[in-house]
This record gives structure tokens, sequence and C-alpha cells, in this order.
């Protein structure tokens, strides 16, 4: 797993040694983040080997005589570059007033899978012994991806000094399938260096079938865009957004729809999207649940909602609500936008994409 532990600088030349230090089968692990001046940045992640100079989890730094130049010059063997645009499609860097955060290697399409991980470290949030449980499987870890867990961020330390509960807190994602009496979280070292943002441009789904926390792309991305996700509901106003973020991350939110100087008519789009959003799941009336479908998708639209896990939830309301109401031309349009939304967000083969499939095949 990518996480940055140390930064040894290394010349030009050197960072020919990521590909040549290891087999070309290990350094499929390896990631470019050449964005920043005239750095070259590889991430050696998850080495299978040992003791050749490139650890896991390093980061090395070469300098690079030009910005923008991504080979080694004078190597024959197969740039850095070549490895990495086999294999990802993101990096972790430096960003201006947040700390780490993952950046687009590459331009991205809606749906596209930025990246999957395992979990390193899983508990059950009901059980009493939530605290004691993680520090015993903590424990039993090697003492790298110890250190690798320690690195991320805890909002709640104090004067610098993290500690495993504060890290757990901060960043503990859960991971269950829809629908489990279990609540489980689970701390992730990539995932956890993607930044909030109240709209996001990604959203990660847990894949039960493979144990691995997938993210996907919600929107096109530009390579060099900051990858995000929503830490809250953002169906809520500024201030309620702002709120949630200080009592739960201790962050002020700085993002776009934050930072807007006219955010009246969002708050008053988002209150009222967090109202019939309350609506569709109180409401017994097929026909009122259809007409707040519909009004949904389209306020989602006017405010430019990138993440499609709010539109999927209403196109489910609306698809089953057609349905009763033996609409047969709203309830084919309603899994045709569900399945498409379902694709963004989960994958093709993901338990809530193929229902949606049988839906939209049922016409
Ligand atoms: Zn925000």
């Amino acid at each position: 797993m990518i996480n940055i532990v140390k930064e040894p600088r290394l010349s030009v030349s050197t960072c020919c040694l990521a590909p040549s230090v290891r087999r070309p089968a290990d350094v499929d692990t390896c990631s470019w983040s050449g964005r920043r001046g005239h750095s070259l940045y590889i991430v050696a992640s998850a080495f299978a080997g040992s003791g050749q100079g490139v650890g896991a989890n390093e980061r090395l730094v070469a300098t690079t005589r030009s910005k923008g130049t991504r080979r080694c010059p004078g190597s024959a063997r197969p740039s850095v570059r070549r490895y990495v645009a086999a294999g990802h499609r993101y990096g972790i860097e430096e960003i201006e007033g947040k700390g780490l955060g993952i950046i687009a290697n590459q331009n991205l399409e809606a749906g596209d899978l930025v990246f999957a991980e395992t979990p390193q470290l899983t508990f059950e949030t009901d059980s009493n012994q939530a605290i004691q449980q993680v520090k015993g499987k903590f424990a039993a870890l090697p003492s790298k991806m110890q250190d690798e867990i320690m690195g991320l961020a805890d909002a709640w330390s104090s004067r610098g000094r993290k500690t495993l509960r504060g890290i757990i807190e901060t960043n503990g994602i859960e991971c269950e399938p829809a629908g489990q009496s279990i609540s489980r979280k689970a701390i992730f070292l990539n995932l956890s260096r993607l930044n909030h943002s109240c709209n996001a441009n990604c959203d990660y789904s847990w894949n039960e079938r493979d144990q691995r926390m997938e993210v996907y792309a919600q929107t096109a991305i530009c390579e060099g865009e900051e990858l995000s996700i929503s830490y809250i509901d953002i169906r809520e106003p500024r201030q309620v957004r702002q709120q949630m973020l200080q009592d739960n991350w201790q962050f002020r939110c700085s993002c776009s729809v934050c930072s807007m100087r006219m955010h009246a008519a969002s708050d008053k789009r988002r209150l009222r999207i967090g109202e019939l959003s309350a609506l569709l799941y109180s409401s017994r009336s097929s026909t009122k649940k259809f007409r707040i479908a519909k009004r949904l998708l389209r306020l989602y639209k006017e405010e430019n909602f990138a993440v499609k896990s709010y539109n999927l939830e209403a196109c489910k309301f609306g698809y089953d609500a057609a349905l009763e109401l033996d609409d047969f031309e709203a309830a084919p349009r309603f899994a045709q936008l569900g399945l498409r939304c379902a694709l963004i967000c989960h994958g093709r083969d993901h338990e809530t994409t193929k229902e949606h499939h049988g839906n939209r095949a049922s016409f």
C-alpha cells in the first residue's frame, strides 16, 4: 500500500533504480507522481522482495533537469513512466493547506476504477471492546505497517502526539454490505489520503466478494486534479456541513462549494434536497415518491452533484413507485438511469449494479 514514510532525495540517474533493482513484476507497484516543480516522484509500494535499496512504502524523489521530464535520460531500461502507466492512475503528494492528498495521474472518466485496496485493520464499532480489539490487532501487525497507520492523520492529536484511538476515529471507514447487522469499520492507507469536498469527484464502494474497497471516479477528472470524497452527507447547507466537519474531523472546509461567495441558492437547494430525501423514506404514497424522485434528480442536476449515489437512491425509489403506479414509460427510464449510476458508483460486478441491470433487462 502506498504511504509516504520518508523521502530520500536521489540524483536523476538514480531514479532508474526503482525498476532496475526490482524485477518488472514487482515494479508495477510503483507509482509515478511527477507534477511539482522539477521533481519526479516515485512511490515504491508493497514490494515482494527486500534489501535491494528501495524499501516498500518509501517515497523516492529524483530531481530532474527540467519540468516535465518523465524519462530517465540515458537509460536502456524501461522508464518508470511505463510501469506506472500500466497500473496507477493516481499519486500522493502534498496539497497546499491540506497535508497529503491524492492527485489524478491521468485523465479519468466517470466510472473509472481509480484504485482498490484491502483494509489494514478492521474492527466492529458496535462492540464495547472495540478499542481493545483494535489495539490487539494493531500489536500483531508488522512494525512497518504500524508506522504506516500511525503516519495517518489524527484530528484529535494533542501537541502533535497522535494516538491509535484518534487515528481510528479520524480514518475509520465503514466496510460492510448493505443490510448487515454488524457495524464494521476499517483503516485503509490510500483511502485515508483522499481529502474531503462537498462536491467530491470520487466515491468509494465496498466489494464484499473481494473484500476490498474500490474508489471510482464520479465525473470526468483531468490529469493533475485532486481526487476527493465526501466525508459527510452533503445534502445539507454550508453551515451544517462545516459544523459536521468541525465536530468530527476538526477542520474547516474550503472546497469549491464552501468557497462560493453567493452560496444562498446552493444552501436553499441542499436544504430542500435533504427534506425531500427524508420524505422519500417516510412517505407511503407511491405517487408522492414518484414525484419526489423526479424532483430530486432535477435538483441534483441543478446543484451539479458529481457523486451519483444520491441519483442512484432516487432512481431506486422512482423505479419502484413507477411499477406500483403501472407507469411502464417511466419505469424503464428510472431503470436505465439507475443502471448508469450504479456502474459509476460500484462498477460492473457489484450486487447493486446487478440488481439495476435486472431492472433494466425486465423491459
Ligand atoms: Zn465544502
